[in-house]
């Protein structure tokens, strides 16, 4: 399996840039996926790789090999798309089948590989079935077989899994990773489903308006989110904003409408000045929340407010807290029941680990 290079990559639509100046290395089997708002370029740059576009500037390479002119059937990589465009009155045999028929594989050879491919996916005993009498996850599955049974290069995938139910989703989302790594597959992953993406990738990228925002594993970008964009897309998070005031150890000092907190920048290269703007980024579940009793000024890295509304889900309680011109939303893990703050004055507090700095 080759590693993926997108070097300097742009792609204009008429008015539109749809990719702009994007690098990306993506190592040998390795599964990386692409997130971002709709209309970022995921789809684009997905298909530069798969061979259906080609750029203005820039240059796709399979290792060292330059494919950015290669047409499509010659880069010899496998795809599997929302649409999963296979042939409902063809067996899953012959579905998987065409690939290599198409490229003029002998027959012994074709039964060989066709019956490996569906025991990769576990679907060895559907050989014989049409795919109309298929359910959707097992149809998912052929088709993954029909991309695999290619021996491809890479794997291309666009939303794979979106036509699936929440529950099937979930299985083969993990039978997905099972396979790359089996494989060692180099892997593209197209998604809006950030749990997918979170749960499986062993980096991503996010894109903002065919710019790459950001690169990381799921916990650096969850953790350590470079931009608004990413804080906002990957995970839910709340925003206060505030001004820089000093700087020790790596930690900021920041001047907001609920007093100081101290945080870290989301990306470790930038060193915002005093006086700079900035947005601090807190997940909800970074919060401690405790009532309210006695009147005195709210110490570091906490606020004051009123708890608007609570919403039970189990595991956690969501509050929606009002403090000043901020309506916050913080969870509880674990929620006793009946003790619901509602109504009620609380004081939220945060560690500075849990605080990130990024640009307003
Ligand atoms: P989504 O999540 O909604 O699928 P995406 O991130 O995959 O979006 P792209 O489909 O790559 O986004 O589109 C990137 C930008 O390029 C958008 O502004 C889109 O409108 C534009 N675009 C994409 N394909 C074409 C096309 N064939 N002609 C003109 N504009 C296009």
């Amino acid at each position: 399996m080759p590693s993926i290079t997108v070097d300097n990559l742009t792609k204009k639509f008429g008015e539109v840039t749809a990719l702009d100046r994007v690098n990306l290395r993506i190592q040998k089997g390795e599964l990386f996926f692409l997130l971002g708002p709709s209309g970022c370029g995921k789809t684009t740059l997905l298909r530069h790789i798969a061979g259906f576009y080609t750029p203005e500037e820039g240059r796709i390479l399979f290792d060292e090999d330059d494919v950015t002119k290669v047409p499509p059937h010659k880069r010899n990589t496998g795809m599997m798309f929302q649409s999963y465009a296979l042939w409902p009155h063809l067996t899953v045999a012959r579905n998987v089948a065409f690939g290599l028929e198409e490229r003029r594989v002998p027959r012994a050879e074709i039964k060989k590989r066709v019956a490996r491919a569906l025991a990769d996916v576990r679907m060895e005993a559907y050989a014989d079935r049409k795919i109309a009498q298929l359910s959707g996850g097992q149809q998912q599955r052929i088709a993954l077989a029909r991309a695999l049974v290619i021996r491809p290069r890479c794997l291309l995938l666009d939303e794979p899994l979106s036509n699936l139910d929440a529950k099937l989703r979930l299985e083969m989302r993990s039978e997905i990773r099972r396979i790359c790594k089996e494989f060692g597959l180099t892997a593209i992953y197209v998604t809006h489903d950030q749990k997918e993406a979170l749960s499986i990738s062993d980096r991503m990228a996010i894109l903002e308006s065919g710019r790459v925002a950001q690169v990381g594993t799921p916990e650096e970008v969850y953790h350590r989110p470079h931009t608004r964009v990413v804080a906002d897309f990957i995970g839910e998070t709340n925003f206060l904003a505030g001004t820089v005031s000093g700087e020790e150890n790596g930690r900021f000092r920041i001047e907001t409408e609920h007093g100081t907190f101290r945080g870290v920048p989301g990306n470790r290269e930038w060193h915002p000045a005093g006086g700079t703007k900035v947005l601090l980024s807190m997940r909800p579940e970074a919060w401690r929340i405790a009532h309210h009793t006695q009147e005195s000024p709210a110490p570091e890295n906490s606020l004051t407010g009123r708890v608007e509304e609570k919403t039970y889900l189990g595991e956690v309680a969501q509050y929606q807290v009002r403090a000043g011109e901020a309506v916050l939303k913080l969870f509880e893990l674990n929620p006793r029941p009946g003790e619901g703050y509602v109504g009620e004055r609380v004081r939220a507090s945060v560690s500075p680990d849990d605080v990130v700095v990024v640009p307003a």
